[in-house]
């Protein structure tokens, strides 16, 4: 039987990704995060090894820009963090925009600091199921509130 109601999450996880942090980005995404109302449940500054990273992006490990991606991952540190908001997933990946930066709509962080689809300055949970996934993956529970 299906449920009456969708539960929806009210957190999301981000990263904010080695081309925003080295470029100084880092202070101006999260002012503007902290803004649109998303609070910060957990966060630590780290760069991740080359497992890591395939671990994380392991769905990509198919796809042709898969090494590209996790070469671009380690290359500098990342700030990675769980968000809480209500309607979280949804309302997180809108203030980011799309992908592609050149196909994001002005005014979100990937138009105001991405520079390409490759390294377009963070990343954002696309359901509850992988906030979840993504959160467990970085975070203890010593080290979230
Ligand atoms: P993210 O998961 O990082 O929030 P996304 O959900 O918008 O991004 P995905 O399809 O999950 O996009 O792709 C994961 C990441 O892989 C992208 O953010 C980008 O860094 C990289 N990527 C995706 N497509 C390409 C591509 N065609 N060429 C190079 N890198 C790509
Ligand atoms: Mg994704």
């Amino acid at each position: 039987m299906q449920p009456k109601f969708k539960i929806m999450s009210n957190r999301t996880f981000t990263m904010i990704k080695p081309d925003a942090t080295t470029k100084g980005y880092t202070g101006a995404i999260l002012d503007q995060i902290i803004k649109a109302g998303f609070k910060v449940k957990a966060m630590k500054w780290i760069q991740l090894s080359e497992e890591q990273a395939g671990l994380f992006y392991d769905v990509h490990r198919a796809r042709p820009f898969f090494q590209e991606l996790v070469d671009f991952m380690i290359s500098g540190p990342i700030v990675a963090a769980i968000l809480e908001k209500e309607n979280a997933v949804a309302d997180f990946r809108e203030l980011i925009g799309a992908t592609n930066p050149a196909q994001a709509a002005e005014g979100t962080i990937r138009k105001l600091y991405a520079a390409s689809i490759g390294e377009n300055a963070v990343h954002g949970s696309d359901s509850d199921e992988n906030a979840t996934i993504e959160g467990d993956f970085f975070f203890t529970k010593l080290e979230r509130f």
